[in-house]
């Protein structure tokens, strides 16, 4: 087995940490804090191809695969530390523009993906409901057939980039009898649509730099092109999205990991008490173990579940395997490194506080823990 990057990969990932590092980090402190989401910086990450990077090359995009979309996204949470921003790129690389490329006729890919490549758009995935979270499908947006189209009604929450997005892929019901399998279709609707509005945005804990809102559809009129995919086959289009963001979301998780856990080696090589560094002290140099524990396993089971997206007839069970576990290390990973850091770790100047704020939805988005262990328990066949 060979764990080993291409020559490709290795440049693209170095590429990208150079960027995020040099052009991505200034100024992150300030757009946590006052929750900007920053367009002109979501250009300069199209301009390098992030936006496009698994969009085929005659639409703009990179054409990579899943796995080099795995490196290039470690990279991206390894250079950058504003986790809001990178968070609205994976919600919008892996939950609009993927379900487009695989679900979308030619005349939505014409449409949608240039822009949504090129950063002239912000791309959004609405399925979540006031009523209706891990119970996705009990979803009350409905979409009636009417004139050759569909009426589409109903209120979508928590929805990232939803605030800002130009593009947002939207799950109604359109055959209740059906229920969950033949009764949601998936929509592609644009900002302006009338009837279509951004509700209200939300004040957050972490990952502030990302825009999180509610979407309203009140009596929007669609076309039938506004199908992506099936009548009837949202949960394609929905187990697509997931799949593809459960593996890669992840893994810049991994690249955050590796970050916090540099700081933390640094400051305990650094910061002496009792006349040592404390990296000297067991209890201390345990806590970096783990994390470095923690990270080789989560990047592991990231590029498996990311190589079996397009190399095995399915990775829904390694992708919810690899959502759970990396997304949990993230989070003891950057809680042990503001241990580790003390009443420093405590202060907004340190960062590593930001850390654990952006990394306490990870549990949550794309399905929680407890449901990804309800997924992999159900593969079990339990
Ligand atoms: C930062 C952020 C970004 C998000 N972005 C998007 C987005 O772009 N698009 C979108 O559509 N949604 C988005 N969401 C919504 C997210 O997918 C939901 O919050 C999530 O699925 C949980 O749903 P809920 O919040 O309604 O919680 P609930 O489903 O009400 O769950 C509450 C608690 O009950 C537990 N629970 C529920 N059912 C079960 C069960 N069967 N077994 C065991 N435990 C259970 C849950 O695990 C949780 O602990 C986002 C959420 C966050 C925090």
């Amino acid at each position: 087995m060979d764990f080993g990057l291409s020559e490709e990969q290795r440049l693209l990932r170095d590429n990208i940490v150079k960027f995020a590092r040099g052009v991505l980090c200034e100024g992150a402190g300030a757009r946590d804090r006052d929750q900007v989401f920053s367009r002109d910086l979501w250009r300069r990450c199209a301009e390098i191809g992030i936006q496009g990077l698994p969009a085929p090359a005659d639409y703009g995009g990179s054409g990579l695969d899943a796995l080099s979309c795995a490196v290039a996204l470690e990279a991206l949470g390894y250079g950058c530390s504003d986790g809001g921003l990178t968070f609205s790129l994976c919600a919008h690389i892996l939950a609009c523009v993927v379900p487009i490329t695989r679900h979308g006729s030619d005349e939505q890919k014409r449409r949608y993906l240039p822009g949504l490549c090129d950063g002239s758009f912000v791309g959004a995935h609405a399925i979540t409901e006031p009523g209706s979270g891990s119970d996705t499908f009990s979803m009350r947006t409905r979409a009636e057939r009417q004139n050759g189209g569909w009426r589409l009604n109903g209120t979508k929450t928590f929805i990232s980039n939803g605030p800002v997005a130009d593009v947002a892929i939207v799950f109604a019901v359109t055959d209740a009898a059906k229920g969950f399998q033949g009764g949601i279709t998936a929509f592609v609707i644009d900002r302006e649509t009338r009837g279509f509005s951004a509700g209200q945005k939300f004040e957050k804990m972490g990952l502030r730099s990302s825009p999180v809102g509610e979407l309203a559809l009140d009596d929007v009129f669609l076309p039938d092109t506004a199908v992506l995919g099936q009548v009837g086959g949202g949960s394609a289009v929905f187990a697509t999205a997931m799949d593809w963001e459960r593996s890669l979301l992840v893994a810049a998780h991994v690249g955050a990991m590796e970050r916090v856990m540099e700081t933390s080696i640094n400051y305990a090589r650094t910061r002496r008490q009792f006349g040592q560094s404390i990296g000297k002290f067991q209890a201390v140099a345990h806590k970096i173990a783990d994390m470095k524990v923690q990270l080789d396993a989560a990047r592991l089971l990231t590029w498996r579940a990311a190589w079996r997206l397009e190399n095995a007839r399915t990775a829904s069970m390694e992708a919810a395997i690899a959502k759970l576990f990396a997304s949990e290390a993230l989070l003891k990973t950057t809680l042990d490194a503001v241990q580790v850091h003390g009443g420093y770790g405590f202060m907004v100047e340190y960062e590593v506080e930001r850390a654990l704020r952006d990394a306490v939805g990870s549990t949550i988005y794309s399905g929680t823990s407890e449901m990804q262990r309800n997924i992999i328990a159900r593969w079990l066949g339990l």
